[in-house]
This record gives structure tokens, sequence and C-alpha cells, in this order.
């Protein structure tokens, strides 16, 4: 199994509801380590450059307002396929799609308010991880 590293996002809903500590116990327990973190409050023009690749879609401007509304959790996941597994971790987009004892499933409020994000390939997780973190912050 190869070693990755992945882009995570604790997102305003959860961090709202104080949940940072549960969702990254999740992580922890399922043998992701977090190498790299820090807590921001994204502007409006930050979260539009990160969901870029969603501009087209209808819901675009209410996710990039959502992310900005409050400070969300920006982490670096490091272990044996990460990508993969803090997705399977997170569950589906949708919480009601989500199966049992996923992060979404348990704490997600909406499918747009879904409490995290996760990098879904190794190009996309190695942009991802340079749009927040310089390779200074990356030593772990
Ligand atoms: P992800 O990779 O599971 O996060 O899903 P996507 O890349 O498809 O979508 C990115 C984010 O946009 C999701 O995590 C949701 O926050 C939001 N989103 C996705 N689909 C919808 C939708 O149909 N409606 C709304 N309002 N938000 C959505």
């Amino acid at each position: 199994m190869a070693v990755e590293r992945t882009l995570s996002i604790i997102k305003p809903d959860a961090t709202r509801r104080n949940l940072t500590g549960q969702i990254n116990a999740r992580f922890e327990e399922s043998g992701l380590r977090i190498v790299a973190q820090k807590r921001i409050q994204l502007t409006k023009d930050q979260a539009e450059g990160f969901y870029a690749v969603h501009r087209e879609r209808a819901f675009f401007g209410e996710l990039c307002d959502m992310m900005c509304s409050g400070p969300v959790i920006v982490q670096v996941l490091e272990g044996d396929n990460a990508i993969t597994r803090n997705r399977e971790i997170m569950g589906a987009t949708n919480p009601a799609n989500a199966d049992e004892g996923t992060i979404r499933r348990d704490f997600a409020e909406s499918i747009e308010a879904n409490s995290v994000h996760g990098s879904d390939a190794p190009e996309t997780a190695a942009e991802e991880i340079s749009y927040y973190f310089s390779q200074l912050e990356l030593v772990g």
C-alpha cells in the first residue's frame, strides 16, 4: 500500500458545533495522521478559488458563502491509501446516502453543509495541499 497525503477540511457547520475533536478522532483512530493543520477564516475569493472546478454549478455561490460563514480547519492527513481512506471515513456527499458510521452520516446538516472536505485523487490532493500549505509547513 502506498503512503499518501490528502487535504482535509473541517467545514464551518462542524467548527460552529464544536465537532473538530470528534471528527479528528475518527481520522486518527482509522490510522490517518494529521501532519499539518491550521484554523483559518476563508475570504470569498479564497473559497471561489478553491472550488473553481464547480464554478458552473448552480450551487457554487451558496457553497462559497457557506465556506466563508465561519472558521475552517485545513489539514493534511497522511497514511496508507490516505485519499481513498479519508473519503471512506467521510462518507457520501449527501448525508442521506452516506454509510452508517461515517462522518457525514453522523454529523452533516445537509448535502451542502456536510462537515468535511477530502481530496478525490492524487493530482487534486497535491494541488489542494499546496493551495493552503507552503513547503515549509509540510516537513511533517
Ligand atoms: P465531495 O467531493 O463529496 O465534497 O463532493 P463534490 O466535489 O461533488 O461537491 C463539493 C461540495 O459542494 C460538497 O461537499 C457540498 O458541500 C457541495 N455540494 C455538492 N453537491 C451539492 C448540491 O447538489 N447542492 C448544494 N447546495 N451543495 C452541493
